[in-house]
């Protein structure tokens, strides 16, 4: 048995109840699930200190996460990454106190791993042995892994212009690949056509509810590292929106254990102009996103016309007293060299497109010299090759 306090789900709007332990797609109305736990017992059995002795993994967190037997957890060691101090860049920035959690060192190269980490390990719990997901990329990549390690069938729909990495990983795990002209919402599509004759689980953003959870370790960490006090800010580099909406989660769940206060991160949501339906509803005040017509980024992970959950990114946006921000793919990039050449490190263009917010930002007095940021680099700059080589070119010309 793992220790999880896990006793129900949730839609996330209608607050209408599911059971635990049975598999859940979305709510009866169509909106996603959350998971929710008993924090008051928690509360008496879980001591933040007792940390000390957990794993050096997301798994540290077991009691709210959603497994219950321990043998169904499929880990490759995601999570309890590196939070580096930014102390080049920053001075630069005139940040005194500026951080960067990387992401880009967890199992296939993204904060993805956490996500399906979670979610397979959930399949594993409920029997499920077919799934299927669409993919900006780097999800994809990462339930192929996953699912091969737990040997579940996965069935992988990523956009033909899909970074190489991505392709070639899943590939690589087994998984049945297939390419689809256009972009992560006709992948979307495929995956929903697909799934009543083929008898796939639909591991798509937001569509099951436990890669919110994974996604939420990203939270938890950051208190942890930070000594359980909330940096001042959060940059986070927004596609679907599934790290955001799982933070805000974090840190209520947190605040309920007793284990950190009321005070909550300025949460800030980047996105790239070439997909920016998030920042456009922010803008106009709207309570969902309108689909972006004619999505295109470097920032691949970024190029989510629509994403299912942005009334609960834009809750989070708006009840945190943050913003949200747009980045052109040259400033991104920019960015990312900045990080690279100052920092010793080679991040994802989503990475460095929070970067290339933030210093929009420091000049609009929106935040202070002596904040405490923290910037999420959600993937490593070696899943981004064709990117980085759009800058340098390549050793054989072209
Ligand atoms: C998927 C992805 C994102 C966007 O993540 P969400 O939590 O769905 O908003 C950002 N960066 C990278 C590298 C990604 O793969």
């Amino acid at each position: 048995m793992t220790d999880t306090a896990v006793t129900h789900l949730e839609c996330s709007r209608t607050g209408e109840r599911f059971a635990a332990g049975t598999v859940h797609n979305v709510s009866t109305a169509g909106w996603p699930l959350l998971v929710r736990y008993d924090l008051e017992t928690l509360k008496q059995r879980w001591d933040r200190d007792s940390l000390a002795d957990a794993p050096r993994s997301m798994w540290r967190y077991a009691p709210l996460l959603p497994v219950r037997l321990k043998e169904h957890i499929i880990s490759l060691q995601e999570g309890f990454t590196p939070l580096h101090r930014i102390h080049r860049l920053g001075d630069h920035l005139q940040c005194d106190d500026l951080w960067l959690k990387d992401e880009g060192v967890n199992p296939t190269g993204s904060f993805k791993a956490r996500g399906l980490s979670c979610a397979i390990s959930m399949c594993v719990e409920l029997g499920i042995t077919k799934v299927a997901i669409p993919t900006a990329g780097n999800a994809g990549g990462a339930l192929a892994a996953y699912a091969a390690a737990a040997g579940i069938e996965a069935h992988v729909f990523m956009p033909r212009d899909v970074p190489l990495a991505n392709f070639l990983e899943a590939k690589a795990f087994g998984a049945k690949v297939t390419l689809v002209d256009g972009l992560i919402s006709d992948c979307a599509r495929r995956v929903a056509d697909g799934k009543a004759t083929e008898q796939w689980f639909d591991l798509s953003t937001l569509k099951e509810p436990y890669r919110i959870e994974g996604k939420k370790t990203m939270g938890l960490e950051a208190a942890e590292q930070f000594g359980w006090d909330v940096p001042d800010a959060i940059f986070y580099p927004t596609g679907g929106g599934v790290g955001m909406i799982g933070m805000w989660k974090a840190f209520r769940e947190l605040e309920q254990l007793g284990w950190i206060g009321p005070k909550r991160p300025k949460m800030i949501a980047v996105q790239a102009e070439g997909c920016q339906p998030i920042v456009r509803a922010f803008e106009q005040n709207a309570e969902f996103s309108e689909f972006w017509q004619g999505a295109s980024t470097l920032a691949s992970g970024l190029r989510v016309p629509k994403p299912l959950g942005d009334f609960l990114v834009l809750q989070a946006v708006r009840q945190s007293g943050g913003t949200t921000l747009a980045v052109s793919d040259a400033e991104t990039m920019d960015a990312c060299e900045e990080l690279a050449s100052r920092e010793g490190l080679f991040v994802a263009p989503e990475g460095g497109a929070c970067i290339a917010a933030l210093k929009k930002l420091r000049r609009s007095e929106f935040l202070g010299r002596k904040d405490r940021i923290l910037i999420y680099n959600t993937g490593s700059g070696y899943k981004y090759l064709e990117a980085w080589s759009q800058r340098y070119g390549s050793p054989t010309g072209g």
